[in-house]
């Protein structure tokens, strides 16, 4: 098959968090990541990117960064597609001053999630702070290559939501978007982080409210993916959009899991 333009490429499943709303797919297949792809596994797959006219690659996870071999790679990716979009979606937990500096000069960009704020610990499953993550956020904009940032809401920030978009504008974000939990991943056995649809709208409408801080964002409305050909049918009733209109999933981009498996999205399956 011929790879879409847009692709994502999961480089590993290991991650140094526990979110206990984890999006990924092997948390519910555990096979989807095993065996992982080695090097030349990945610059094979690299290379079957820049035949099929692929323009821009995202490396993500799992944490991208807890690969050792994470700048052969896109070192790989940007000697083979020169002109392509290289963007890395990190944790962030170790991401350093030199990393930034490193990927500025490989033209890799740069995204992220910030989990919460006093619920960042319980977000993360970990006993970080999110001290940390905005230092990285406010010195990366200063290194003139500043990060885009998620924010996921769930019940358990809910109450912190709007804090958590403001501190990513201060804190020098490039772009934010904001969505729900998704059911799916380790959220999909853990449905109580899930907020309601009215919750949701009214998130938005508050952030919507804010003074203007001059960074674009965008609001994902997904609960669930409509995709997934094993979604029982009360669950869709339960989580699918009632004006849902087909997504360009496998169009125009797609993703490829740690084992080397193409899927049309994060959160779906292999064909
Ligand atoms: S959501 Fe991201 S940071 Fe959290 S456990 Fe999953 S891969 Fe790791």
């Amino acid at each position: 098959m011929r790879y879409p333009r847009h692709v994502t490429l999961e480089l590993t499943a290991r991650c140094n968090f526990r979110c206990p709303y984890c999006y990924c797919i092997w948390h519910e297949y555990p096979d989807l990541a095993k065996p992982e792809l080695d090097t030349d596994g990945w610059n094979a797959v690299i290379d079957k990117c820049a035949a099929d006219g692929v323009r821009d690659l995202l490396f993500t996870g799992g944490e991208a960064l807890l690969r050792k071999d994470l700048f052969a790679i896109i070192d790989h990716a940007r000697h083979t597609l020169p002109d392509a979009t290289l963007s890395l979606f990190t944790n962030a937990s170790r991401l350093t001053e030199q990393l930034i500096k490193a990927f500025k000069r490989r033209r890799v960009r740069l995204a992220t999630s910030l989990q919460g704020l006093r619920t960042y610990g319980a977000m993360t499953g970990t006993r970080r702070s999110y001290k940390r993550l905005l230092t990285i956020l406010s010195r990366a904009a200063e290194l003139k290559w500043p990060i885009a940032v998620s924010l996921t809401v769930t019940k358990a920030n809910l109450h912190e939501a709007v804090d958590m978009f403001a501190a990513a504008v201060l804190s020098g974000a490039v772009t934010i978007q904001v969505g729900p939990v998704i059911a799916g991943g380790r959220a999909r056995a853990s449905q109580e982080w899930m907020v309601t649809r009215q919750e949701w709208e009214d998130v938005k409408e508050r952030i919507r409210a804010l003074p203007d801080g001059r960074v674009p964002y965008s609001f994902c409305d997904e609960f669930i993916c409509e995709c997934r050909r094993d979604t029982p049918p009360e669950l869709l009733a339960k989580w699918g959009d009632p004006n849902h209109t087909p997504c360009p999933a496998g169009k125009s981009f797609g993703v490829i899991g740690p084992n080397g498996l193409y899927r049309t999205c994060l959160h779906s399956l292999p064909a």
